[in-house]
């Protein structure tokens, strides 16, 4: 596994890849990597001869209040998992290569960054688009490869691509969970020995609300829900269900859709969706 950390170097190496004719798959992370991070390469791989994989904590995704500081980097253990899955390139550009003194562009995908995550999160999915159309234009993959985890964040970025004319296909790759169904999660760490009994009840309690949408409405529905979650200790910052197409939001179940949710436990804040489909 090549190991590259500037922009230039990292042109050349996929150039040489695509001389041979090979086709290059891309998974962007921010480290702290994990099984689900590791589910992505194997999901790419099926789609492309040659994995190129970045780990980047992007700066201009973290709020003043948020964890840009203390989220978990340990990127000696990261790149042996990259190599144990025969990534061919990790990519560890630095945050002053990626955004050096006078960067002045932005990226705003209007529409889907509206509400949920970016409800909570301001300037959240603008820093995310950044940060991946830049990786994105580094690499320049054949297909790049996005967890479901992250809903909201895959389309953002699908209708990026779409709208810039990014000749690159964006693919979803299923949630990876732990055995308890808490959805894997570099903050899981974040979670002391109780919060972490107490987390998977956020999955059981999508998929007891995905049952019951099939005979009670919506918004009664979402209210057992959000009452569910508080008993258990959790404070909801949303749960809802939107259409899982563009996100708008649903207030009966007619086409397929997805049920997503964000909850405090503690200091931690935990995401996780489910797909919903009507009967
Ligand atoms: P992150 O390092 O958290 O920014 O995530 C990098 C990529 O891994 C994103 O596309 C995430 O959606 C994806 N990812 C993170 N956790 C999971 C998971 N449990 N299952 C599937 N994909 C995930």
């Amino acid at each position: 596994m090549q190991i590259i950390r500037t922009s230039p170097e990292l042109r050349a190496a996929v150039n040489a890849y695509r001389k041979q004719g090979k086709r290059i798959a891309f998974v962007p992370t921010m480290g702290a990597l994990h099984a689900g991070h590791l589910a992505l390469i194997e999901f790419a791989r099926k789609h492309a001869d040659v994995v190129v994989s970045s780990i980047f904590v992007n700066p201009k995704q973290f709020g003043p209040n948020e964890d840009y500081q203390t989220y978990p980097r340990q990127e000696e253990a990261d790149c042996e998992k990259l190599a144990s899955k025969n990534v061919e390139i990790a990519y560890l550009p630095d945050a002053k290569s990626m955004f050096p003194e006078g960067f002045s562009t932005k990226i705003s995908v209007e529409g889907i960054k509206e509400g949920l995550c970016g409800a909570s999160r301001p300037g959240f999915f603008d820093g995310v688009a950044l940060v991946v159309s830049k990786l994105l234009i580094q690499v320049m993959p054949d297909v790049a490869v996005f967890g479901e985890k992250d809903y909201q964040q895959l389309l953002v970025i699908t209708q990026m691509a779409k709208d810039l004319d990014l000749p690159i296909e964006i693919k979803g790759a299923p949630i990876v969970r732990e055995q308890d169904g808490l959805a894997m999660s570099s903050r899981n760490v974040y979670l002391n020995v109780e919060e972490r009994q107490i987390a998977p009840t956020i999955f059981q309690t999508l998929q007891l609300i995905a049952g019951k949408l099939q005979q009670e409405s919506v918004e009664s529905v979402l209210n057992w829900g959000k009452e569910q979650l508080a008993s258990k200790g959790f404070r909801v910052d949303y749960l809802e269900l939107r259409d899982a197409a563009m996100l708008k939001p649903l207030d009966n179940l007619h086409k397929p859709a997805r049920l997503l949710v964000a909850a405090f436990l503690g200091k931690c804040r935990l995401i996780d969706n489910i797909a919903v489909n009507p009967r």
